[in-house]
């Protein structure tokens, strides 16, 4: 039954052909909009308990002449596998550097930091660290800014450079965030010898939190976590006030999410904060 059914659902399931092909329309769109720079960065806030912005996320967008507007769900994971992630990763740091640098000369905005999603690839990329500091470079501006989003599953395998990695780019005044945290299998052990400022409480639990005691608890547990290992702690995805309230009532101190603003153009936003 192995054999046959490697072989039948490779080339004959018609789902699954689609799905193939559709991937390599996607890759290939996504190389030119990669060469004609189509591709955009949104930027979403993240509010204290006063509901003051006090940072932002960027988000990549793109929408495709052919294809339309595709989720960065779906070609993120493309990008990863072709190899895309690299030139795309870099362009989105440099929005970022490129943003904070305008920041700092609007009073309201230049202690206001940015943070950019990392993929496993572009992280493990041997060039990546010299990256960064040549971006931050160029971009001049003060450090502790720039904060860097990875995920639990970078830190499982190569550990070792993992960590070293991580600890050169926090030489740099680069600070990171655990997004998703409570998805993967980061070793607790490993949390406190990290380099690391925030754990990002990943949005599924706080989408179910009001009905599902374990997710209660385990957002407990990540902010209890937090307190004691000294990070700050964030809940993402937070889209009504009864969540609000009840991430507060736990001790949660910072908040992203629809309730606060959708992701929008950077200059958007700008105007938004500078009013
Ligand atoms: P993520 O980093 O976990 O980002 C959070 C996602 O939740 C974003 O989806 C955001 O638009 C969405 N979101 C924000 N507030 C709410 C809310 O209140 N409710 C709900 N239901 N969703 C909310 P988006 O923009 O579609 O991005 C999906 C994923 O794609 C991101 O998940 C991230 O893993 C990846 N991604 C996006 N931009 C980049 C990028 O520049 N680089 C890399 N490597 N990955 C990216
Ligand atoms: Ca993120
Ligand atoms: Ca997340
Ligand atoms: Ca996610």
């Amino acid at each position: 039954a192995k054999a046959q059914g490697g072989g039948s659902i490779r080339f004959f399931n018609p789902a699954m052909q689609e799905a193939i092909i559709r991937r390599m329309l996607v890759e290939s769109a996504l190389r030119k909009a990669v060469q004609h720079q189509e591709l955009e960065v949104y930027l979403q806030p993240q509010v204290n308990t006063q509901n003051e912005v006090v940072a932002g996320e960027l988000l990549l967008r793109w929408t495709d002449p052919d294809l339309g507007s595709i989720s960065p769900a779906e070609f993120i994971p493309i990008a990863e596998a072709s190899g895309l992630i690299i030139p795309i990763g870099t362009w989105v740091i440099e929005q970022a550097c490129r943003t904070l640098r305008d920041w700092q000369h609007i009073d309201a905005l230049k202690n206001i930091p940015l943070a950019v999603n990392i993929s496993p690839r572009q992280f493990r990329h041997g060039g990546f660290v010299a990256q960064v500091e040549h971006c931050l470079h160029e971009a001049g501006m003060p450090r502790g800014l720039l904060e860097l989003e990875i995920t639990e599953g970078m830190l499982i395998d190569n550990i070792e450079v993992t960590v070293k990695r991580m600890c050169k780019l926090g030489d740099l005044g680069v600070r990171f965030s655990l997004d998703d945290f409570g998805t993967g299998y980061a070793s607790l052990a490993y949390l406190k010898k990290l380099p690391l400022q925030q754990l990002k409480i990943d949005q599924s639990f706080v989408r179910d939190m009001l009905a599902d005691a374990n997710d209660e608890i385990i957002i407990k547990t990540i902010i209890g976590l937090g307190e004691n290992l000294n990070f700050s702690v964030i809940a993402e995805g937070v889209e009504t006030e009864k969540q609000l309230a009840h991430l507060k009532a736990l001790g949660c101190k910072k908040f992203q999410g629809y309730l606060f603003g959708q992701p929008a153009p950077i200059a958007e936003w700008q105007q938004r904060f500078t009013q």
